[in-house]
């Protein structure tokens, strides 16, 4: 079979041919993979940015840690899942050797055994996958939109560790995916007015408008800053999803006294802040990253009750051959999620 994958460290991705996943052991599954979302780190990879470097010795690997399929072979020790059920798989599994692991508190395992990242991912026709990894679909959820559970939980996460309330103001920096799904939790937590802020983003900004978010700023255009200090100026919760040193300066400068800034970004340059300032109007500075079960399920759950709002997320689809495409169209900043459907084509 195909399968989109790394294949050396340097800048590049590469659909090779791979043999098929053997018959699964223990509590594995192989999952038929229908559905698969290219990610903002599937693009750090591919550029092959700093902080990967741990990958070196796994290469060369199949990414794709955002998918969704068909369980189709289980493993001998398999319970809780069948062939024929349609899943979305939680990419992440504790390494069962750290000193976390071994306390008993594998959510806080440092070596985590990511589909996509340190194992073969979902980026090919089938994947192995641990079973306990895979929950099962509601009806209304079908494959490409159960794809978009793991950014989804990622931003659900986020907005939890923000404490976002009822009636909160909320800003959002950074209109991709991760910057839609902020939005799209803190609205359902109660926030009542939620500004999402790019920088020349027009269509992204577009895609947020279309999930129902008229409030959006391009900080391009002239003046836009301006507009976006006095209509949120003193807000109670500001998310960075940009991954840029700036957008934390500026964030901080929008939060009234005591709020909250969340950092949901992966950066690529050390930050500054001015600390006195930070310091004086006791702001807290908080970090984000992944999602666990009970934000999963409750990302499944939302959906279930609306999914077309998801659907906005995606703007293009590709079969699996088109794969190295999909990457170059989501490096441009006109594309929200791209979804590989590896079972067409
Ligand atoms: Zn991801
Ligand atoms: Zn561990």
């Amino acid at each position: 079979m195909k399968a989109l994958r790394k294949i050396a460290a340097q800048a590049g991705v590469a659909l090779e041919e791979v043999p098929e996943p053997s018959a699964p052991q223990g509590t594995d599954v192989i999952v038929e993979v229908e559905a698969a979302g290219i990610c903002g780190s599937d693009l750090h990879v591919d550029d092959w940015t700093p902080g990967y470097e741990f990958m070196v010795p796994l290469l060369p690997l199949t990414l794709g840690h955002e998918f969704a399929g068909r369980i189709v072979a289980v493993g001998p020790d398999v319970e809780h899942v069948k062939v024929g059920d349609r899943v979305t798989v939680m990419p992440s599994a504790p390494c069962n050797a750290c000193p976390a692991c071994r306390a008993g508190d594998s959510e806080k395992c440092q070596n985590k055994q990511t589909l996509g990242l340190r194992r073969d991912g979902g980026f090919a026709p089938r994947v192995t996958a641990r079973a306990s990894g895979c929950l099962p679909l509601p009806d209304a959820v079908d494959y490409e939109l159960a794809a978009l559970t793991e950014p989804l939980g990622v931003g659900a996460t986020a907005v939890r560790v923000g404490g976002v309330g009822q009636g909160d103001r909320v800003v959002v920096l950074g209109p991709g995916t991760i910057g839609q799904a902020l939005a799209i939790f803190a609205r359902l937590s109660g926030a009542t007015d939620v500004a999402v802020v790019g920088f020349d983003d027009a269509p992204r900004l577009e895609t947020c408008r279309a999930l129902g978010f008229d409030q959006v700023y391009d900080l391009k255009e002239p003046g836009a800053m301006d507009r976006l200090k006095s209509d949120f100026g003193g807000c109670d919760v500001v998310f960075e999803a940009t991954g840029k040193a700036v957008s934390i300066t500026d964030g901080l400068a929008l939060l009234r006294m005591e709020g909250v800034f969340v950092m949901a970004g992966i950066h690529e340059e050390d930050a500054r802040f001015p600390a006195t300032d930070f310091v004086r109007r006791r702001l807290q500075i908080r970090a984000s990253h992944g999602a666990r079960g009970p934000e999963w399920r409750r990302v499944l759950a939302a959906m279930a009750k609306e999914p077309e709002i998801f659907r906005k997320m995606i703007t293009h689809r590709l079969p699996l051959d088109e794969a190295v495409r999909g990457f170059g169209l989501a490096h441009e900043r006109g594309a929200s999620k791209v979804m590989i459907l590896p079972g067409q084509g």
